[in-house]
């Protein structure tokens, strides 16, 4: 099975692949494929950074934030890939989806995609201390401003009933998110059937579903929103994993205001840390800048202190880590604020992460590089946690709370 997925992955044309996923910055240091090795030897589960990572944590309040449920729709599950995004006319895209596949050690034979994406996720929460979860994440279509579903626009669509089953069937593993058009004429009733049905928040990719956060047509469902206390976990910034057309513009940071006046818990997924962004405070056609500091300018106005968050998950991709990554460190007034995620799968694609690179930012120390990269190999949702369990700029760290997300979703 391994040889089968090496070569699944090299059809793709790695070139085309490594020149454009993940927005451009990679790396080579720990090769293009997934080893997909299990499990973790005893020699790494007993290192002492594995240890130093889970010490003094409470596992049973261990929610990663942020993770993807993706297949091919070959169980019946509802998952749509838009066409073109596996066509050999589109290299870019079918490169991108085959290293997501790669990544999550999918068995390819069709029929087994989609459960083998489940079953080697619950392999790795397996991975870990009883009691921590993941929550998954549905992916909405796009839709016209008429409320239409528009099936050319939509990349992926991971339906609500997939994963909240998903997450039914394995309670002590997982928890769930919908996500829901604002547009849809039922976006109001999606909601309530959504948070009737156990969803912990809803998620949102802006700039690949055609939501503008800043529209008045948003009004309504941040009104529910709020009413049903469920937190809107956003993307914000450059967006790269999803083809997004010209509406890259979707993921500016200083849209979410909206939500956060009518009171919305907000989460800005990867805190923005990729990307430029208009600064719409100096007008519409103001000076491009970096979106980590509109973000940055949104969670230091006072008024936002109470339902403004961003989540980590990302935050130290080779494509990421940098100026953005020491500031959420140092920022420790921020901490409060910030929830760990993984954005599964991504943990998994061998390219996205540099040892090396983490180690050059003084962020880990040199020594940590290579035990990280043997974890990652074995299980990447526990190399993420792991990581950022080390990460520090000077004697700033993130603290356990940061990890500690369940009382965020379930108050
Ligand atoms: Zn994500």
């Amino acid at each position: 099975m391994r040889n089968e997925r090496r070569r699944f992955l090299g059809a793709a044309g790695c070139a085309a692949a490594l020149a454009t996923l993940g927005g451009c910055r990679l790396t080579l240091e720990h090769g293009i494929s997934n080893p997909c090795r299990t499990p973790l030897p005893d020699a790494l589960s007993r290192h002492e950074a594995v240890r130093a990572a889970w010490e003094g944590i409470d596992a049973a309040r261990v929610w990663d934030s942020h993770a993807h449920l993706l297949g091919t729709g070959d169980s019946g599950s509802g998952i749509w890939l838009n066409p073109g995004m596996s066509s050999v006319l589109r290299p870019v895209q079918l490169a991108q989806r085959l290293f997501f596949l790669n990544a999550a050690c999918v068995d390819q034979t069709p029929g087994r995609v989609d459960e083998s994406y489940v079953e080697r996720m619950r392999t790795l929460i397996e991975g870990m201390p009883a009691g921590v979860k993941v929550v998954l994440l549905a992916f909405e279509r796009a839709y016209t401003e008429d409320g239409e579903p528009s099936p050319a626009g939509t990349s992926l669509h991971v339906p609500d009933g997939f994963v909240m089953a998903v997450a039914r069937r394995h309670p002590d593993h997982f928890e769930w998110a919908a996500s829901i058009h604002p547009y849809r004429r039922d976006c109001v009733d999606a909601l309530h059937a959504a948070k009737a049905n156990g969803a912990r928040a809803v998620k949102w990719l802006p700039a690949a579903m055609s939501i503008d956060p800043a529209s008045p047509r948003c009004d309504a469902f941040y009104a529910a929103l709020k009413d049903a206390d469920l937190p809107l976990i956003t993307h914000a910034g450059a967006e790269s994993a999803v083809p997004v057309g010209d509406r890259q513009h979707l993921g500016n940071p200083l849209l979410l205001r909206r939500a956060l006046e009518h009171g919305v818990r907000v989460v800005v997924a990867h805190c923005a840390t990729m990307g430029q962004d208009r600064d719409l405070d100096r007008g519409a056609d103001g000076p491009w800048v970096e979106s980590f500091s509109l973000f940055a300018r949104l969670m230091d106005e006072a008024r936002f202190a109470r339902n403004l968050y961003g989540d980590l998950s990302a935050v130290a991709q080779v494509n990421r880590a940098g100026p953005a990554l020491v500031r959420l460190l140092e920022r420790e007034d921020w901490h409060a604020r910030l929830l760990n995620g993984s954005d599964y799968p991504l943990p998994g694609v061998m390219p996205l992460f540099s040892m090396d690179q983490l180690a050059q930012l003084r962020v880990i120390e040199p020594g940590l590089g290579p035990v990280l990269a043997a974890i990652r190999e074995h299980n990447p949702l526990l190399f993420d946690f792991v990581l950022k369990r080390h990460l520090r700029s000077g004697n700033a760290r993130f603290p356990r709370r940061v990890f500690e997300t369940r009382a965020f979703f379930a108050p």
